[in-house]
């Protein structure tokens, strides 16, 4: 059986105090929930990360990181490596964010060097892709999801999937309140797993966990999860919400 995820992906929101405030009350709202095989995950900001793996410590929340640079150390004004976050106690980076990729320009071509840093150090990653509006309705979504996906994963060996985590997350529907209808998520969902089952094997696509990211919310979070190949979610502007975060882990 898969793991199930519900990933809160904050983004640049929540100062120190919101932070540890957010992560008490989350905390305090899901002890008593199950919980059984899925992993509740949020995601601060750098500045804060150190401080949330603190508050998290005793939780069933896991804290990770938005993002990671793929050098060991060096002249890189502004990043932060792999082993800084290892120090602090991350073990799971989100990488290729639509909004890495399109306001910091990363490149699938950086990202594949990102996803080789995230397994030598022994990381996980939740790995995010998906396509802009324009493929979509060009019906280009398919191809465009493909050349993301084997642009910076298919080098990877079958063993090394038990460090990735997809995340399809269609621009069009990332904080615009235009989800992707339960049938969309799940008929690129199930194309992703069998372009993996091509590259690899079927072990391999059946065992990854793919989680649809874009205006999930309580009111759709129980029929998108409901869908066989959609394993949980990648939440933005409704994980700042304790009670809506948790309706949406409740739904899965
Ligand atoms: P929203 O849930 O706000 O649409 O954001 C999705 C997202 O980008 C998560 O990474």
């Amino acid at each position: 059986m898969r793991t199930k995820i519900v990933a809160g992906n904050w983004k640049m929101n929540n100062d120190k105090d919101a932070t540890k405030k957010l992560i008490k009350s989350l905390d305090k709202s899901i002890k008593d929930l199950s919980l059984k095989n899925t992993r509740v995950i949020v995601a601060p900001t750098f500045v804060n990360l150190s401080s949330a793996v603190k508050k998290a410590k005793k939780s069933k929340i896991e804290v990770v990181a938005q993002n990671m640079h793929q050098a060991k150390n060096g002249a890189y004004t502004g990043e932060i490596s792999a082993d800084m976050l290892k120090a602090i106690g991350i073990k799971t980076v989100i990488l290729g964010h639509s909004e890495r990729r399109t306001y910091f320009n990363e490149t699938d071509a950086a990202l594949a060097e990102k996803v080789d840093a995230v397994l030598e150090n022994k990381l996980e990653t939740i790995f995010c892709f998906g396509e802009l509006l324009e493929d979509r309705k060009s019906d280009n979504h398919f191809a465009v999801v493909e050349s993301q996906l084997s642009n910076a994963l298919f080098h990877l060996e079958a063993k090394d999937w038990k460090s990735i985590i997809l995340a399809y997350e269609p621009v069009w529907a990332i904080g615009t309140g235009e989800t992707a209808s339960p049938e969309q998520a799940q008929e690129m969902h199930a194309f992703i797993r069998s372009i993996i089952e091509k590259k690899y094997n079927k072990e391999v696509a059946d065992g990854v966990s793919i989680l649809y990211g874009g205006s999930v919310k309580p009111a759709n979070a129980e029929e998108i999860f409901s869908k066989p190949d959609v394993d949980g979610g990648l939440i933005g502007g409704a994980a700042l919400h304790v009670d809506d975060f948790k309706a949406i882990i409740v739904a899965i």
